[in-house]
């Protein structure tokens, strides 16, 4: 199926968030999706615009709030495969309260965050997960923050799929996104995704020099949780691939009680007008 739309992104040539469309792209067809099976979410930030960008139902939501919407919708109908993006500022600063409990609420949904260090969209200032000592027009004498860890505290959180790639690892990014499709639960894929313009320090040749791939790791079980945070904590979270899976743990629509199994958009509601009229009151 061809998930390519006839728009012309309007990203920066050499922009990391032109994988991961691409990415996003071949794993919807490699998992045989269709474009009406598939619905895309996005927050605010260049990484945003890609839910417009793809040939699938997309909405591109408000700055922080991709998962809310992302949730809502799964909910509304659970036959929809739901993929949520954004960057980094989105997920990890304004939208962090909702992805930590999207993470240990295990709702079956793949997001997908272009961690580029940076705020791309308003031209370049520190994110959160801007290094210590990064200068940008928010923070001229250097950043004075910690970095967040957003891999260490999806841990913490009880995720369930934890993974991590790379704007040049295309093959690499696709199966990752094709395996947090496959995964029943909620699957967060951090995307190293450079931003050419503004983070003229991490580069795609700094990547390159500093991350480690797991895939070559003889000996990693992903299955293992505190090998994963270690991992993580040795690496300063520069690692690639499939860091962790539980397979266990229920989905969120799976463990809901006293709500039909099947979407609210498959349900026959047949109201009468009175009491569609006693409902409306009951929120006035
Ligand atoms: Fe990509 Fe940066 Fe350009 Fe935004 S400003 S489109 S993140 S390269």
């Amino acid at each position: 199926k061809d998930f390519r739309n006839n728009v012309k992104p309007n990203w920066c040539p050499g922009c990391g968030d032109f994988s991961v469309q691409a990415a996003i792209q071949r794993a919807a067809a490699n998992v045989g999706l269709t474009p009406e099976s598939l619905a895309v979410v996005s927050g605010i930030g260049c990484s945003g615009r890609i839910s417009g960008y793809i040939n699938a139902y997309g909405f591109h939501g408000i700055h922080g709030r991709s998962l809310p919407i992302a949730q809502g919708l799964k909910m509304a109908n659970r036959e929809l495969t739901v993929i949520a993006a954004g960057g980094d500022g989105d997920g990890f600063a304004i939208g962090m309260g909702h992805t930590v409990h999207a993470l240990r609420r295990n709702i079956d949904i793949t997001y997908i965050v272009m961690d580029n260090q940076i705020y791309g969209l308003t031209k370049g200032q520190t994110s959160p997960r801007s290094a210590m000592g990064f200068k940008t027009k928010s923070t001229p004498g250097g950043s004075i923050e910690s970095t967040l860890s957003p891999l260490e505290v999806a841990l913490s959180a009880g995720a369930t799929f934890v993974a991590q790639s790379f704007s040049s690892e295309l093959k690499q990014l696709t199966a990752l996104i094709e395996a947090g499709i496959r995964h029943k639960g909620f699957s967060l894929i951090n995307v190293y995704s450079p931003c050419v313009t503004f983070n003229k320090v991490n580069t795609y040749d700094w990547f390159k020099e500093n991350l480690v791939n797991l895939d070559q790791e003889e000996g990693y079980d992903p299955g293992n949780r505190i090998q994963a945070m270690t991992r993580l904590m040795e690496t300063g979270g520069l690692l690639t691939g499939l860091i962790y899976q539980d397979t266990t743990k229920p989905s969120y629509e799976d463990q809901v009680t006293g709500f039909r199994q099947e979407g609210i958009s498959k349900q026959n509601i047949q109201i009468t007008e009175d009491e569609f009229e006693r409902l409306v009151a009951e929120f006035k």
